[in-house]
This record gives structure tokens, C-alpha cells and sequence, in this order.
């Protein structure tokens, strides 16, 4: 479920960075309990650490999440994408107001606000959430208070103003403050700064709240997490996702693309159409694996054993969702 959690050990890079606050092993074995993540914690990345749970998970993961490094790429003369402390942001600036996707974790709002108005002297207009995940919304009431509405699905609404417990964290139901002021159901078309932006559902896949958001001059797409770049994708259970919906949206997504189309992840670095049909023909031939022996009567635990993944895993196995979770996560899901 955490968006958060995947975001922090995006490239092998962070991954090696992030040894210092949290025991990530400690929360996947709280979240998926039981003998089957014995040997899936992923002692390299936490060698000062095994065993410890933090005392607070989610500030934990916020301060973390937080210590990323922010960098910004142009994208086109109006589009520019953040990168860093959750996932990826992006940027359309001119005279109707910034108009941005996604906003990071709380703790870093300060650092946030500064790339943003180095970006342009534009108010901030409107803020899009891709889907519900902190990771992805944690900014939300500081974007309404900075003078932006807040756009999304009519789903993320819904569960940003449940409780949901997700990897060892706790979320309490969003305040009214940072909730989405407009919400849609399946599509929504705006003008903004010479760009035809297209929103659009994409049926329950990461989670049941996932859109995503076409920039048709400038030939840009966002895809929220329902696209993680180079890596074995978390996929939220508990609010709707599952492997099948993911690949789904995955051939979707293609439809929607070009060879020239730049395409950005929920997590991981820019994207092109070649590498969301690797990305897809990896979830693929992992759901087909798992799903012949599911149907042969097999367990999780013999399947996660037979290592269905083996050969990817040196390159997509290093994100944050390791192999052994993944497969898990697939057979649960099917
Ligand atoms: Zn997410």
C-alpha cells in the first residue's frame, strides 16, 4: 500500500542511502506476518538494524522519504518534473497559475514550495492528486493553504477520508483541509499555460483511485504508480489493486503513448514507451508464472519458493518490493 515505502528505495542508490530511520523488513513482516517473509527482509539494506521496529512508522517513513534529494528535469518550455521525496511531481508553469501533480511528503513542504516558485512567479493554481497514498497526497492541506484547489478522483476522496492501516502505519481520515475541493469520475479536460491536459481513470489497478494525466502538447504523460520504472511495483490490496489490474492498465497506458511520448512514473526515473513495454511484459510473465501454479493447486509459500522471478530480480528486484513480497503480493492478488 505504501507508495512511500517503494519511493524511498527507488534505485539501488537510495536504497543503499536508506539504512539510517527505518527497519523496513520489520514493517513487510508486520504487514504480510508469518514465516514466509523469514528470508525476504532485505538484510543488506538494513545492517544496523534487524529486528528494530520504529516507534512511529509513518514519521518515521516521512523523515526518510523526506532526506531524498530533490532534482529537476525540464520536460518542455511549460512542464517540469520534481523528483525525490516521493515519487515524481510535475510542473506545468505560465501566466493561468502553476498547475502541478503530486506534492511529496509533509516534512519537506518548505524545500517543495521554494523549487516551486523558483519554477515561476505564478500562484499555485491547482494541485492533482494521481491517487490516495501519503506519499503522493501528504501536501495536500499545505497546497490549500498556499491558495491551490485540489483535484481528483472521486475514489481518492473516499479513501483519504477513511482510516487505513498500510505496512505498519497508521493514516486517521484526512481533515476537511486536505481533501480534494473537485472531484470526476472517468474523465476531466482542461486548458492551462497553452496545454490541453486530459484526465482519466484508469480502472483499479495500483489502487481504486489511480488517474492518470496527459499533457497533449507537449506529448507528456503521467501515470501515477500505476508504473513503477525499472522495478517490481507495490500494489495496494487493501484498497482495490491487484496484478491484474496493473497490467491492464499497463497495455492502456500504451495505447495512450507514442515513441516520443515522456512518460512519468509514479516512482523511478522518466520513462519511455520501450520501457513501459518491458515493465509490462515483466508483470506478464510473472502473473502467468504464478498463475499456473496457483491453478495447480500450489501455496504461496511453495510458489514464493520456486522463485518465479529468479531471473529478473538482479535489475527489478531492487526497488523497494522484493521479490519474495512481490510474488506474494501476485498469487494474493489473482
Ligand atoms: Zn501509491
Amino acid at each position: 500500500m505504501d507508495p512511500m515505502l517503494f519511493s524511498r528505495l527507488t534505485t539501488r542508490r537510495e536504497m543503499l542511502r536508506a539504512t539510517s530511520a527505518v527497519a523496513g523488513g520489520a514493517l513487510l513482516a508486520r504487514f504480510f506476518p508469518g514465516t514466509l517473509l523469514a528470508g525476504a527482509a532485505r538484510p543488506m539494506a538494513y545492517p544496523q538494524q534487524a529486528g528494530a521496529a520504529p516507534a512511529d512508522p509513518l514519521a518515521a517513513m516521512r523523515a526518510q522519504m523526506g532526506a531524498t534529494p530533490l532534482e529537476t528535469l525540464k520536460l518542455s518550455d511549460t512542464l517540469t518534473m520534481l523528483s525525490g521525496p516521493g515519487g515524481n511531481v510535475v510542473v506545468l508553469n505560465g501566466p493561468d497559475g502553476k498547475v502541478v501533480v503530486d506534492s511529496f511528503v509533509q516534512n519537506v513542504w518548505a524545500k517543495l514550495k521554494q523549487t516551486l516558485d523558483g519554477v515561476g512567479n505564478a500562484p499555485i493554481r491547482l494541485l492533482i492528486d494521481t491517487h490516495w497514498h501519503f506519499d503522493h497526497t501528504d501536501n495536500n492541506a499545505n497546497f490549500r493553504a498556499a491558495g491551490a484547489q485540489i483535484l481528483a478522483h472521486e475514489n481518492t476522496k473516499k479513501r483519504l477520508s477513511e482510516p487505513h492501516d498500510l505496512l505498519g502505519m497508521h493514516f486517521p481520515p484526512s481533515p476537511a483541509s486536505a481533501l480534494p475541493t473537485q472531484t470526476f469520475t472517468a474523465t476531466h479536460r482542461m486548458q492551462a499555460n497553452g496545454e490541453n491536459v486530459v484526465l482519466g481513470y484508469i480502472p483499479p489497478a495500483h489502487t481504486d483511485t489511480d488517474i492518470y494525466i496527459q499533457y497533449q502538447r507537449a506529448n507528456v504523460i503521467h501515470l501515477g504508480d500505476t508504473y513503477f520504472n525499472g522495478m517490481y511495483p507495490f500494489i495496494d490490496a487493501g484498497t482495490g489493486g491487484s496484478i491484474n489490474g496493473m497490467i491492464a492498465a499497463a497495455n492502456r497506458s500504451l495505447g495512450l503513448v507514442d515513441a516520443n511520448t515522456k512518460i512519468v512514473p509514479g516512482h523511478g526515473p522518466l520513462s519511455d514507451r520501450a520501457a513501459l513495454t518491458r515493465y509490462r511484459d515483466v508483470l506478464v510473465t510473472v502473473r502467468d508464472r504464478v498463475q499456473r501454479e496457483k491453478t495447480a493447486g500450489k501455496s504461496v509459500q511453495e510458489v514464493v519458493a520456486a522463485k518465479p522471478t529468479a531471473e529478473f530480480d538482479a535489475t527489478w528486484g531492487m526497488g523497494f518490493m522484493q521479490p519474495d513480497v512481490f510474488v506474494t503480493i501476485v498469487y494474493n492478488t489473482l
